[in-house]
């Protein structure tokens, strides 16, 4: 199989390779490589996610901080709803190394090294326009902390100029959190196969959108190379799934990621203090956390500051997700689960009735 030896990291991972012209002139798309399965798996020096140069050519820092009402969460008014994107490209998806097609909880580092992903959803569903909660990623910008975001494709629609801000950092992975947030255990053939390809769709018509703009094509090849051209993982909304959904998502080459820290973040009692403890007192090497950004999480941006330098010191590196997946084997369930097998069935029962 070849992959081009440009395509970021996080693709690699994940094993898609993308065979529609999402390139630029020059793009140096015939430097390619054969790539084994080990090699795809293993560390893999310089992971990108994103260029500083384009970031900081396309938008300046008063653009990048947000402004009052973004967080907010509205109805979209009747004739608003968007349409998704067409599936224009062709690809050819390398499906996903047995290890990685279940759903994966967390990581088994070698030699317990002290890593953890903090990963936030930015949900949003059919009717609604989701906020953007620009504490969080001011934070993290400010203190030069990776993360992996997940918006909905959606999302992404409604939010062009953040998604591409995000897409661009190189401290963030943006990943697949699928079109319209619906629960996916309950969807089987073409209707769950839109669901995640519009969402990869979106993603690459921003990123096309992005290269042609004159201040990211002023950066160069090279820059441009450094932004993924394809989320390489995916975020079940409700945390819900089905054999088909991960057989479907590993046939893609999309790695299908759960969690093993619940920030628990959309209850509206939950404080900064309560995401607080409860982190460190669950922080293991190899754990992933689940928080929302899309306005949704409640007191999520105020325990930042709270959890973040007590990891730090106890030793601990932030990472990406793809990242995390370098450090060793994934620790994977063949179901998807909030803490313990079969205890979010209730959301089957809210969309049978209509929606949660
Ligand atoms: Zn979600």
């Amino acid at each position: 199989m070849k992959i081009s030896s440009q395509a970021a990291p996080g693709l690699l991972a994940a094993g898609v390779t993308l065979v529609c012209g999402l390139g630029w002139p020059g793009s140096p798309a015939a430097a390619e490589k054969e790539v084994s399965p080990a090699e795809v798996i293993a560390p893999l020096p310089n992971l990108t996610f994103g260029s500083s140069a384009v970031l900081e050519s396309c938008w300046t820092k008063e653009q990048l901080a947000g402004a009052p009402g973004d967080k907010k969460i509205s109805a979209l008014r009747a004739g608003d709803e968007p349409a998704p994107p067409a599936l224009a490209c062709g690809q050819e998806p390398r499906p996903l190394p047995a290890e990685l097609r279940n759903s994966i909880r967390s990581v088994k580092p070698r030699d317990q090294e002290k890593v953890i992903a903090l990963t936030f959803d930015l949900c949003e569903r059919e009717g609604e326009k989701a906020g953007y909660d620009f504490a969080i990623v001011n934070y993290l910008r400010q203190h030069r902390i990776p993360a992996t975001f997940y918006p909905s494709g959606h999302w992404m629609r409604l939010h062009p100029e953040r998604t591409l801000q995000l897409m661009s950092d190189p401290l963030f992975e943006v990943g697949n959190h699928s079109w319209s947030h619906p629960d996916l255990r309950l969807l089987a053939g073409a209707t769950l196969e839109d669901q995640v390809l519009w969402a990869q769709a979106q993603y690459q018509e921003l990123r096309s959108e992005l290269i042609r703009r004159p201040c990211a094509a002023q950066a160069g090849p090279e820059e441009l190379a450094k932004i993924p051209e394809d989320p390489a993982t995916f975020r079940f909304p409700y945390g819900t799934c089905n054999t088909e959904d991960l057989h479907f998502l590993a046939e893609q080459g999309l790695a299908a990621i759960q969690w093993s820290i619940v920030t628990a973040d959309a209850a509206k009692t939950r404080t900064a203090e309560d995401i607080a403890n409860l982190v460190l007192r669950r922080a293991r090497p190899g754990a992933i956390i689940v928080g929302h950004a899309n306005g949704l999480g409640h007191g999520t941006a105020e325990a930042l500051p709270l959890f973040i330098p007590a990891l730090l010191k106890r030793g601990y590196r932030l990472v990406t997700v793809s990242e995390l997946l370098t450090f060793g084997p994934a620790v994977t369930a063949p179901d998807c689960y909030e803490q313990k097998p079969g205890d979010n069935l209730n959301y089957d029962r809210l969309f049978d009735k209509g929606r949660p």
